[in-house]
């Protein structure tokens, strides 16, 4: 069975087998199949109609709502790159996205456009903005959807809604093929400047096919979009593997614990995949309890590191089993998962949480530092090969020579394999911790802090040493009702860890910093240490 050509294909196939399922649904508003594909389908059509031409780049800032849904299958339609960017970009880093791409059309909120892009875009070649006003948290009425109050409209731009609502005819001829780039996705840029990784169309349709069928959840059923969708992961495991199932979107427009746990009891979805800290927020709001997750027939989480502990304990106290899944951006989501009846393994010596399995048409290899392939069991950089590999960098012909030397990408993450073939992810190349010459990983101590009753999150990075050259550092944030103290923490690891490796400083925090996807940013913590 080959996957479809594209997320477009997929998504006509539903609209013609269930038209009148529900597509979309966002608070209390709903579009059908149909009526998302027409609307999408007008889109297309405008933005043919300003201009945009079969390989066009447009750029996509908008949160998990119906309109980004729309703009990007209306983008795709009219046969464009999107460049997905996070909705909370500042000036700068839009505009690098804006000027490497080329982008000539911008799809943003209003509030996004006045806030924080006016001059930006002014700047930038783009020759018009399609705005779409995002909605506000709390209002629960119709208009939701589409049609609400605007902001007043700026300079050169179109009404996304009014665009859609148009009842334009998509181009003929441009639907994506299979190897045309569907996204260029910045990475975020801890290594250097963002470099856009050039997802194919075939890419994100094969891993939202494996996702679908590994993952098995009734035909039609709802997806819960609790990663974002400007993200590979919320892309692809959501919305692309949703739209294969003919099933139904369920969005919240960004992460926050309570309003997601409403929409849970709302929608009843079968699915949802997102970052391990949207876990942990769950599992410490007041509210939560077993009625919340009980829908669910696959909960799993990608992305980040997931500490074993947060899975037992999500089990203990919510039933879902959380199946761990590894993927990057350069691989258009996950190359590794947890197949459904099995449970990933731990490893007893790290303490580390299995990644999960490579996909049937997906080679992974542990190289060591000469690029050679290590035994079972020991450590080297992970290196993967398979049809959601993407095939380089826009328009970085050196990056991609050095990160897919022959094709194959090269992750900079450090892992290992057993001998029946799970992957365990010991940490980034570039998180390690040299402590008076011995490494230390910051995931192996932060699992470990996560056996804490008390622990909520937790991050681990190097700070510089005066005798050991950098020493270990544990920031900490709580769960609700609970107190502890630094020198507790850290004598509870000390209890657990060799001497080297358990943090000789703890602090804890309100909320540890992460990005828009959920990650925690290590890199933020070591410049505050
Ligand atoms: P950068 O721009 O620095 O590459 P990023 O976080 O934006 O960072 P992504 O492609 O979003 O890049 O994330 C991929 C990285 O996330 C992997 O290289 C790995 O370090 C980490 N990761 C993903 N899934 C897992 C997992 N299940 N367990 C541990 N780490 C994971």
């Amino acid at each position: 069975v080959h996957p479809p050509a594209s997320v477009v294909h997929s998504f006509r196939a539903a609209a013609r087998r269930a038209p009148d399922r529900t597509a979309l649904a966002y608070f209390d508003g709903r579009l059908s199949y149909r009526e998302a594909d027409a609307l999408s389908d007008s889109v297309a059509g405008r933005l043919a109609a300003r201009g945009v031409a079969r390989g066009d780049r447009v750029a996509l800032m908008l949160q998990n709502t119906p309109h980004f849904v729309l703009a990007l299958l209306g983008a795709w339609k009219a046969g464009a790159t999107v460049v997905p960017l996070n909705p909370m970009y500042k000036s700068a880093e839009v505009t690098h996205a804006l000027d490497d791409s080329g982008a000539t059309v911008l799809i943003c909120s209003d509030r996004a456009w006045e806030t924080q892009l006016r001059g930006t875009a002014a700047a930038t070649p783009v020759r018009f903005a399609v705005t779409a006003c995002e909605l506000d948290l709390q209002t629960r009425d119709d208009s939701r959807v589409l049609g609400f109050e605007r902001l007043p409209p700026p300079g050169d731009t179109d009404d996304l809604v009014a665009v859609a609502r148009a009842g334009y005819a998509a181009p003929e001829g441009r639907d994506p093929a299979a190897g045309d780039v569907a996204l260029i996705s910045y990475t975020s840029g801890t290594s250097g400047r963002p470099k856009g990784a050039m997802n194919l169309h075939g890419g994100i349709t094969y891993n939202a096919e494996r996702q679908r069928t590994g993952h098995p959840v009734p035909e039609g059923a709802c997806y819960f979009a609790l990663a974002p969708l400007f993200h590979i992961t919320g892309l692809v495991c959501e919305l692309a593997a949703c739209a294969a199932n003919a099933g139904t979107l369920a969005l919240a427009y960004r992460f926050e614990a309570g309003v997601v746990l409403d929409a849970f009891l709302e929608h009843r979805p079968a699915y949802t995949v997102g970052p391990s800290t949207a876990f942990m927020a769950l599992a410490a709001h007041p509210a939560a309890g077993p009625d919340h997750f009980a829908s669910f027939a696959v909960v799993s989480s990608g992305g980040a590191p997931v500490p074993p502990a947060l899975v037992e304990r999500f089990r203990a106290e919510f039933g879902p089993y959380i199946r761990n899944g590894y993927g990057l951006t350069e691989c258009t989501a996950p190359c590794a998962s947890v197949p459904p009846g099995r449970e990933a393994p731990v490893d007893p010596a790290s303490g580390a949480l299995s990644v999960g399995l490579p996909g049937a048409d997906t080679v992974v290899r542990i190289l060591d530092d000469q690029g050679r392939e290590v035994p079972f069991g020991e450590h080297g950089e992970i290196a993967v090969r398979g049809p959601q590999v993407v095939p380089g960098y826009w328009r970085l012909p050196e990056a991609t020579a050095a990160g897919f030397p022959d094709g194959e990408l090269r992750t900079g993450d450090i892992g290992f394999m057993d001998p029946d073939g799970w992957l365990y992810v010991v940490d980034r190349k570039k998180d390690m911790i040299n402590a008076s010459g011995f490494k230390v990983w910051p995931r192996e101590v932060e699992d470990v802090l996560h056996t804490h009753p008390a622990v909520r999150e937790a991050a681990v990075v190097g700070v510089p040493h005066a005798y050991r050259g950098e020493t270990v550092k544990a920031y900490v944030s709580l769960r609700p009702g609970t107190a502890v103290g630094p020198d507790e923490l850290a004598g509870y690891c000390a209890d657990r860890l060799a001497a080297y490796k358990y943090p000789r400083q703890v602090e804890i925090l309100e909320e540890l910093p992460k990005t828009t996807s959920g990650k925690i940013l290590r890199r933020e913590l070591r410049s505050r240490a």
